[in-house]
């Protein structure tokens, strides 16, 4: 038996950080075998990573190494004593992993966002005592999310764990995938018992903000990080630019302060509900500006069309309705009028 770490253990009982390294993709044995190496020398990963079968947004890249790579998975796992995970999109994906042992198979993004793909993977996964991880999918849809769950436990699987990766969104900058961290939060009030760990690296999509993403997460919480890795990261044939090498991934592990309790101390509680309130306000701040480049596009038509800038009725329309919603949201009047009396102010100052 390769498995110097044990899985299932760690999902019945998550306390210490899990650390899964390794590619975006298994390109070559060369590619996989110096990664791998490299990282099993770390003494800090503990489940490899790989993808053999790649989602790409359109034809004709690198697809994936596709049944071979499988191979040189078990061969290194069994070199490096440590476990190997890789994608499944599919039900042939699924057997193909379990033919050659895989010991864990995470779930894409874009295959959560399908139920049908998900009830393809549950019925194929009956039976398979193996453990998967889910990731989010693409749209901020927890829902969605949860019904993955539960297709997979119908199917009797008792080994699961939740990804989360961010989610698609325009206004996602900095991030390649807006984090949301109230989604996974919601998902963990809801279902205790379902760990969950951080990609930071589809989050990200960059080098540069990993650490600071890295320590939110874990200052979240978070059960564990998957954080790509590759021997040359510049020459990846896929997410070149969020790949790390093991010895960056070295100094990126020391620099974190892990908390030493997850328990209820008030420090903890604190900062996980500031980390909400920036994201709220995050999104505030991109409603704000989203809101007044339509107000610009409004001034250069009433321009165009000889029409006021200041349209009273509509004005007047919009604050009573806004107070009148405020009130039922819980919210003071007071502020209400205040706060949309200044969004209104800019919104004239722009088409003046
Ligand atoms: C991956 O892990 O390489 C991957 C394709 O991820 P996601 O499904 O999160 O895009
Ligand atoms: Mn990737």
């Amino acid at each position: 038996m390769n498995d110097s770490f044990d899985i299932k253990r760690w999902i019945e009982n998550p306390d210490e950080l899990l650390l899964i390294a390794g590619p975006c993709s298994v390109e070559s044995r060369e590619q996989f075998f110096e990664t791998s190496l490299k990282l099993s020398e770390l003494h800090q990963v503990n489940i490899l990573r790989g993808g053999i079968w790649k989602p790409r947004t359109r034809p004709n890249g690198f697809e994936g190494i596709g049944e071979k790579g499988l191979k040189w998975m078990k061969e290194i796992s069994r070199e490096t004593r440590l476990p190997v995970m890789t994608e499944v999109a599919t039900p042939q994906h699924v057997e193909l992993a379990i033919k050659y042992n895989i010991d864990a198979l995470w779930i894409g993004a874009r295959t959560t966002a399908n139920p049908f793909s998900m009830q393809q993977l549950a019925d194929s996964l009956v039976g398979a005592d193996i453990p998967v991880f889910i990731k989010n999918p693409i749209a901020p849809d927890l829902k969605l999310w949860i019904g993955a769950f539960e297709r997979l436990a119908s199917s009797g699987l008792k080994h699961l764990v939740a990804i989360h990766r961010g989610f698609q969104d325009i206004n996602a900058s900095p991030y390649r995938n807006n984090p949301r961290w109230e989604i996974p939060i919601e998902l963990h009030r809801q279902n205790p018992e379902i760990p969950i760990i951080t990609d930071i690296s589809h989050i990200c999509g960059c080098r540069e903000i990993l650490h600071t993403t890295a320590q939110k997460a874990i200052d979240l919480a978070t059960n564990g990080l998957m954080i790509e890795t590759h021997c040359n990261p510049e020459t990846a044939l896929t997410d070149a630019e969020q790949q790390i090498t093991p010895e960056s991934l070295k100094s990126l592990i020391s620099n974190l302060i892990i908390n030493k309790s997850k328990s209820n101390n008030a420090d903890f509680l604190l900062h996980e509900l500031r980390s909400q309130i920036d994201s709220i306000d995050e999104e505030l701040l991109n409603l704000l500006a989203k809101r007044s480049k339509i107000s610009t596009q409004i001034g250069d038509i009433k321009k165009e069309n000889n029409l006021t800038v200041l349209q009273l009725d509509r004005w007047n329309t919009i604050l009573s309705n806004h107070i009148e919603r405020g009130k039922t949201l819980g919210l003071k009047e007071d502020m209400i009028k205040d706060i949309f009396e200044l969004i209104h102010k800019d919104s004239i100052d722009r088409q003046l």
